[in-house]
This record gives C-alpha cells, sequence and structure tokens, in this order.
C-alpha cells in the first residue's frame, strides 16, 4: 500500500514536471489544435450529419482541415456559427482559421489572410424547370433570393437588382421551391446539391456575369505562423490530388444522398 503511494505520488510529480516543460494544459492543448470555424450549412463542403470526419462535421473543408491538422501533428476541432459571424470571431481570437467555402474577395482581405486557394467555384441561379431566366440579365424583374453574406448577395448587390437575403440556403430553395421567388443566386457546387435533392429545379449558368472564385483558409492578419502551417498542407495536397479526390468523393454522396 505504501509503495503503491509512493509509486504514485513519484508518478504525479514526474507527469507535473513534463507538465511545466511542455506547458501543459489549456496553453498545450491550445499549441496543438486548430480550431476551425464554419458555417456547416453549405454541402458539399460543410454539413452536419451522424458521424463526420471531425464530429458531427462532414464535408470537403472538413477532410481538408483535418488533414491540415494532421500533417502538421496538429489536431483540428471545428465550431459552427453563421456565415456573417466568422470574420468576427477569427479577428476576436475565438478561432484560428475559417475554412467555409469562402471566397478570397479583396474586401475580405482587409481584414484577413488567406491561404493558398483551394477549389475555384461560380455563382450559378438555381430556378424552377419552367422559369424563362436563361441569363443573369433575366433576373431584373424576378424576385431574387440570396443568402446573406454569401458572395451571391454581393453579385446581385452589384448587378443593382433588388433581392431578399435568406440565413441559410435551405431557406431560400424552399421559398423558390414553394413559388414565393424565383431564382437563387448560389454557388455552384452546393447549387447543384439543392438540384439533386429537390424535384422541379435546374440550374442557369452565365459566366459572363458572374466571374470564378476561388476558395480558401482565412487566418488573422499577419498569423503567418498558422498560415504556413495551414499553406503547406494545402500544397501536397494539391499537388498529389487529395483535394480532388475528395471534392469527387463528397460531390458524389451528397448528390446521391
Ligand atoms: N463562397 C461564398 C462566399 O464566400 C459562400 C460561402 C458559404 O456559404 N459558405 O460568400
Amino acid at each position: 500500500m505504501k509503495k503503491a503511494t509512493k509509486f504514485l505520488t513519484m508518478t504525479l510529480a514526474m507527469v507535473m514536471t513534463v507538465c511545466t516543460l511542455t506547458a501543459c494544459g489549456g496553453g498545450a492543448a491550445k499549441g496543438n489544435t486548430i480550431t476551425f470555424g464554419t458555417n456547416a450549412e453549405f454541402p458539399p463542403f460543410e454539413y452536419v450529419t451522424s458521424s463526420g470526419v471531425i464530429g458531427e462535421y462532414d464535408g470537403i473543408d472538413m477532410a481538408i482541415a483535418k488533414q491540415i491538422a494532421e500533417s502538421n501533428g496538429m489536431t483540428a476541432t471545428m465550431e459552427n456559427m453563421e456565415f456573417d459571424s466568422l470574420l468576427v470571431a477569427l479577428q476576436n481570437g475565438q478561432i484560428d482559421a475559417v475554412i467555409a467555402g469562402m471566397t478570397a474577395t479583396d474586401e475580405r482581405r482587409e481584414t484577413v489572410d488567406f491561404s493558398t486557394p483551394y477549389y475555384t467555384a461560380t455563382q450559378v441561379m438555381i430556378v424552377r424547370e419552367d422559369s424563362d431566366i436563361t441569363a443573369a440579365t433575366d433576373m431584373a424583374d424576378k424576385k431574387i433570393c440570396v443568402i446573406q453574406g454569401y458572395t451571391g448577395e454581393i453579385c446581385v448587390q452589384d448587378m443593382g437588382y433588388s433581392y431578399e437575403a435568406f440565413k441559410k440556403g435551405t431557406e431560400a430553395v424552399m421559398e423558390l421551391v414553394n413559388g414565393k421567388c424565383d431564382v437563387v443566386v448560389i454557388d455552384s457546387a452546393t447549387a447543384q446539391k439543392y438540384v439533386g435533392d429537390n424535384e422541379g429545379l435546374k440550374i442557369v449558368e452565365d459566366p459572363g456575369a458572374f466571374e470564378s472564385e476561388e476558395y480558401a483558409i482565412a487566418v488573422q492578419k499577419g498569423n503567418t505562423e498558422l498560415l504556413d502551417k495551414i499553406n503547406s498542407a494545402i500544397d501536397k495536397m494539391l499537388a498529389d490530388g487529395t483535394i480532388n479526390e475528395l471534392a469527387v468523393k463528397y460531390t458524389e454522396e451528397v448528390t446521391a444522398e
């Protein structure tokens, strides 16, 4: 009994010494973890499921986040929040990085730094199958739905059209299905998912009106230490085809659901 107590005491002392040396506890956990923020309302990039790659979160971005952390010997955790809150949460240090199918725009670059782009997308129009919309200019006299804070909203704003903004893509698509709006402007891969999920919808593209967009991961301005880690992992995943494979896998999976 005495021996056991002594052994325990020694073990505890050793653990404590190691902890002091490596700054265990809150500090070390943070040091070895990348806390990503996302908005898990954007399939196939991020969505909630029963068993995801990071907790309940799954999708292309979630798999990328996990690999970024692992290839740096770290762990990824995910915080789910509204898309509009992501950059604020990043700036006030609640999260270390944003991975959310986020387009690297010049406006966002004023407040955050972006990684190497990992995916190219474009805005498209989702309409009902019987719609007469064939180009972006046809939206002029139509009821347009967008999602708040997405680049789709900015595009429609720049075109000078009035619109209604929703918090979630699914809400905007429901308005369209129910005939309460005529067109939803949203990113291409997510549009494909919604068209696959709902009868009677189709996608109209207008590459002349919508420029291509590049998705990238955002970090706090000047956080080169984390940005270098993220970029080295992304460069590797782009070079060896991992990101391409993930995009194909999740696009097929999510569409087949
Ligand atoms: N790519 C769009 C943007 O950056 C939409 C991203 C998203 O909804 N997750 O605004």
